[in-house]
């Protein structure tokens, strides 16, 4: 099922997620739904947040392989970081630029509660911490640099006054 992707100005996404500690049917259909919803808008990855669940899990895609972690905690973050623009299923049509380590380690298990480890570079590392920071109530606006996020922040409430 495709669920509701919240977006800038809900709560819910300032908010952390605590974590999960049923692996039942609930969070196997969860997880389902949330790559629904991800394959859906085209997105490259997914918190529980983001749908309106305060749960710590995720899902990511890239390259035809997609991933569900419960539990994520980052780990080894590398010391080399790296630029790059990021955009938001939750803030439709905004990009900024946000730097982060450029490798990391993510450990967490699956749905059923089996222990996974990901090492992961590049996209799929900027993926994974990004959506970490869901979990936690932070959004890419929380992360890039001051004139960024006023822009980001003008062009969102402009928006909001010519919906009223
Ligand atoms: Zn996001």
């Amino acid at each position: 099922m495709v669920l509701e992707v919240r977006t800038f100005g809900d709560p819910v996404l300032k908010s952390r997620a605590t974590p999960v500690d049923r692996f039942d049917e609930t969070l196997a259909r969860l997880a389902e739904d949330m790559l629904e919803t991800m394959r859906e808008r085209d997105g490259v990855g997914l918190a529980a947040n983001q749908v309106g669940r305060l749960k710590r899990i995720l899902v990511a895609a890239l390259e035809d392989e997609e991933y569900v972690i419960v539990n994520p905690v980052l780990e080894n973050r590398a010391e080399a970081l790296e630029k790059d623009t990021e955009g938001c299923l939750s803030i439709p049509e905004i990009q900024v630029e946000v730097e982060r380590p450029l490798r990391v380690e993510v450990s967490g298990c699956d749905v059923s509660g089996a222990p996974l480890r990901v090492e992961a570079e590049g996209l799929l590392a900027r993926i994974l911490q990004h959506e970490i920071d869901h979990l936690d109530g932070v959004l890419i606006l929380d992360r890039t640099d001051r004139e960024s996020r006023k822009a980001a922040m003008r062009e969102l409430r402009g928006r909001l006054m010519t919906q009223r």
